[in-house]
């Protein structure tokens, strides 16, 4: 089976993962690429800013930019991966949803709406469920499908694999990678030799995603898990990769050696892109681990990478890390696309 998906954003710092991730992909075929009014003519390789590789992939090369409007979107074109800065894709992703079309979207508008899934395939795949809710209340024929926050991500799978021990609370630090701003987010003179100490409505991001995705559906509406969540979100000058110090409350009193297990056992999804092994872990003596540099290409940065598991007064605590723009964009919009695929929405 072969589907016809365009890129929305194509040109950004996300969107261009998406056509590394496309680039002989066994069921998703790129068939156009758009962008803002400024790229919107010009060919892809003089339209995007790439610094992925050497070589821009060939295959999407001379492609012609096209308009952020479904008229502009070839017909034969059934899913839309969406990286429009979320300003914008508020207002373009109903359009294209009342066009029929399904989308799977990295932008934060909509994410925490009672009838979208927020969806991490490994996770909560049940929550695609709520496309049927979705396409009820708001007369769609399409479906929308959101992924969370880059830094949500990187911690969803370990709170997920910590849950059987009866997750309370959790206190998470994060330490972001530059890449998460997007192209032009950070300018050079303000990060390098420095450390920010806040990210707009990252933190907020991170307190209510993580809730969503742990929570249960029944079927016709989801229920929060009620695990209270707070963060404190960093930009440090690493350019990929986020590492976040977790502290979580927990009901019973495992050992580091039970956690760790409980980590490394959690079950992966049977997609094309999703790793074997969704959480790696390292064992005790590796405090030092993981790091940016070292760990983000984990699992063709699909993976998540953990490690520091220690005993605290209230629970456990640990560090974690993913890749932003892989695992905690691009690739977590392509896995839900697979699972739709999988499960028929496509
Ligand atoms: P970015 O590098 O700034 O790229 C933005 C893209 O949107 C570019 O292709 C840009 O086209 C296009 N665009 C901007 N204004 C537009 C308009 N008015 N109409 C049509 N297209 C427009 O941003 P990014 O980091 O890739 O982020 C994209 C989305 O993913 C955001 O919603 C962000 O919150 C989310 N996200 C990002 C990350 C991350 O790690 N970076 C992680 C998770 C989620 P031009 O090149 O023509 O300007």
């Amino acid at each position: 089976m072969t589907v016809q998906v365009g890129i929305l954003g194509a040109t950004g710092a996300v969107g261009q993962r998406f056509v590394q991730l496309l680039d002989g992909h066994p069921i998703f075929e790129l068939a156009c690429v758009t962008a803002s009014d400024d790229s919107v003519g010009r060919t892809y390789r003089n339209a995007a800013e790439w610094r992925l590789s050497s070589e821009i992939p060939a295959f999407v090369a001379d492609r012609v930019v096209r308009e952020t409007d479904p008229a502009a979107v070839p017909d034969d074109v059934d899913l839309i991966f969406s990286s429009l800065p979320s300003d914008i894709a508020a207002d373009v992703e109903p359009a294209f949803l009342e066009e029929g079309y399904v989308m799977s979207s990295n932008s934060s508008n909509d994410r925490m709406a009672p009838d979208i899934p927020l969806t991490i395939p490994e996770i909560n795949p049940s929550h695609l469920g709520l496309i049927e809710v979705q396409r009820e209340q708001r007369g769609w024929d399409g479906a929308l499908v959101k992924n969370p926050n880059c830094s949500t991500i990187t911690m969803v799978p370990t709170l997920a694999a910590l849950d059987e021990f009866g997750l309370e609370s959790v206190n998470v630090s994060t330490l972001q990678a530059v890449s998460g701003a997007g192209y032009s987010g950070v300018a050079a003179m303000e990060i390098m030799d420095n450390a920010i100490p806040h990210i707009g409505n990252e933190e907020r991001k991170m307190e209510t995603e993580a809730r969503k995705l742990l929570g249960d559906f029944d079927g016709a509406e989801l229920e929060l898990h009620d695990a209270d969540v707070a963060a404190s979100c960093n930009r440090i000058p690493t350019i990929d990769g986020h590492l976040e110090n977790v502290f979580t409350g927990l009901a019973s009193n495992p050992e580091p050696a039970a956690v760790r297990d409980a980590m490394r056992n959690f079950e992966s999804a049977d997609l094309h892109s999703s790793p074997e092994q969704l959480i790696k872990v390292f064992g005790e003596g590796r405090p030092d681990r993981p790091q940016p540099r070292l760990d983000r290409s984990y699992a063709d940065g699909m993976g998540v990478v953990a490690g520091g598991v220690e005993e605290t007064t209230d629970g456990i605590q640990y560090n974690c890390l993913a890749h932003n723009t892989l695992r905690g964009a691009a690739g977590a919009s392509l896995l839900n696309a697979e699972l739709l695929v999988e499960e028929g929405w496509v």
